[in-house]
């Protein structure tokens, strides 16, 4: 795609940091980074988010995600990794490239925004009503 970001990112057309790549993957740090270590792991096939991904480049992008999550938790002795993916504008996905957020939580950071959420109980009723919506929309 040619007005795509990180695409341009994979070309060489725009800088960045880059962690690591392979035949299927590139891998770099973000820019506005939630935490230091905030990596972004993106296929080099251009897929729009999760949907449009091919089966094996999405194996491909978790599977090199797996490693460089370890990586990052020995490199910055991260208490936790998130892995973090967004598809949509709804949810506040921005670039429309498919990829993996890597963000870890450092010893004495403050605690990720993305994964520190209240729980709620929920209604029971409406939560089975979903889950059949849910099931049967699987077809
Ligand atoms: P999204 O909300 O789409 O999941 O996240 C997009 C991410 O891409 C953001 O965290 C943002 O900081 C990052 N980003 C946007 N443009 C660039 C760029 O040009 N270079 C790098 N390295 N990261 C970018
Ligand atoms: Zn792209």
């Amino acid at each position: 795609m040619d007005e795509c970001i990180f695409c341009k990112i994979i070309k060489g057309e725009i800088p960045s940091f880059k962690v690591y790549e392979d035949e299927k993957v590139f891998a770099f740090e973000d820019i506005n980074p939630i935490q230091e270590g905030h990596t972004l792991v993106i296929p080099k096939r251009h897929a729009g988010n999760l949907w449009e991904m091919t089966d094996g480049d999405l194996a491909a992008v978790q599977i090199a995600g797996k490693r460089i999550g370890l990586a990052i938790k020995k490199a910055l002795d991260a208490t936790g990794v998130a892995c973090l993916q967004l598809n949509g504008r709804g949810a506040n996905q921005v670039v429309m490239h498919y990829h993996l957020h890597l963000i870890p939580r450092l010893e004495g950071g403050p605690p990720l925004p993305v994964s520190n959420w209240e729980l709620k109980a929920g209604d029971m009723a409406r939560i089975k009503a979903v889950a059949e919506r849910i099931t049967s929309a699987l077809g």
